[in-house]
């Protein structure tokens, strides 16, 4: 498997530092989670590895195999393994969904080594089918009038298709109804293997009811300042995060 290294990671907005020295590794096999308070740099850490122009890393380094990520265009992060969740993915007119993930697999492979249409489309077919999706998704233009559950399920229709080696995944389980946090964490399930390493972020402890994580990461004011196994998550689900701030001495 594929390992995605992150060694003290500062990263800035506007010139404002928002994360302060962020430390992880994420190996395949691996299903990490980072919990955490609202606005303590969660989103930032998933856009830097992202490549968002607007995260600018300051200093420390971020590599794939020991390949330098952050000099990666956001194509060549996707090519190297990455895969990216958005929190709110973007609505691209005139492109159906499955032209959009055919082209995305496609993008990843050399040229002469296409997937074939007919291959494709029975895989979608059957990973559709285990995420519950209507078939006349595929069909749909890609995000456009997706419903909040609908573009959450779709994403991890493409993670399931891509294959990528290591998925950073922020707030996958946000606004979905149970069901539907059911279906997304059985596709999830589903992709554990030893070739694929996963960071879910996630405000809230009930994704991890569906998905044990190996690890749990709590972030608060840009930095992971505690780590331990799934029994962490329910700690924090029953306890909150007071407790933390108290043992570490952390002031709001
Ligand atoms: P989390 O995901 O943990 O809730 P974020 O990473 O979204 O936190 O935000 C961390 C901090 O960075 C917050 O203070 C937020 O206001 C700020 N921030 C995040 N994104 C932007 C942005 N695009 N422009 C300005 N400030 C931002
Ligand atoms: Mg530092
Ligand atoms: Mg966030």
């Amino acid at each position: 498997g594929s390992v995605l290294t992150i060694k003290d990671l500062h990263v800035a907005i506007d010139g404002k530092e928002i994360l302060k020295g962020v430390n992880l590794e994420v190996k395949g096999g691996e299903i990490h989670a980072i919990m955490g308070p609202n606005g303590t740099g969660k989103s930032t850490l998933s856009s830097a590895i992202m490549g968002h122009p607007k995260y600018e890393v300051t200093s420390g380094s971020i590599t794939m195999d020991g390949e330098d990520v952050l000099e990666m265009e956001v194509d060549e992060r996707a090519k190297a393994g990455l895969f990216l969740a958005m929190q709110y993915p973007s609505e691209i007119s005139g492109v159906t969904n499955a032209d959009f993930m055919r082209s995305a697999i496609n993008s990843k492979r050399e040229e002469g080594n296409e997937i074939s249409l007919m291959k494709f489309i029975k895989e979608m077919d059957k990973k559709m089918e285990l995420l519950e999706m209507d078939p006349d998704m595929a069909q749909r233009y890609l995000n456009e009038g997706f419903s909040g559950g609908e573009k959450k399920r779709n994403e991890i229709l493409q993670l399931m298709m891509l294959q990528p080696s290591i998925a950073i995944l922020d707030e996958i389980d946000s606004g979905l109804d149970i069901d539907a946090l059911k279906v997304v964490s059985k596709g999830i399930n589903q992709m554990r293997s030893e070739d694929f390493g996963c960071l879910m972020i996630t405000h809230y402890q009930r994704l991890l009811n569906y998905i044990t994580p190996d690890y749990v990461h709590v972030m608060m004011q840009g930095k992971i300042v505690k780590s331990g196994g799934a029994e962490l998550a329910q700690r924090l689900e029953a306890e909150g995060y007071e407790w933390i701030k108290e043992e570490l001495g952390i002031e709001d």
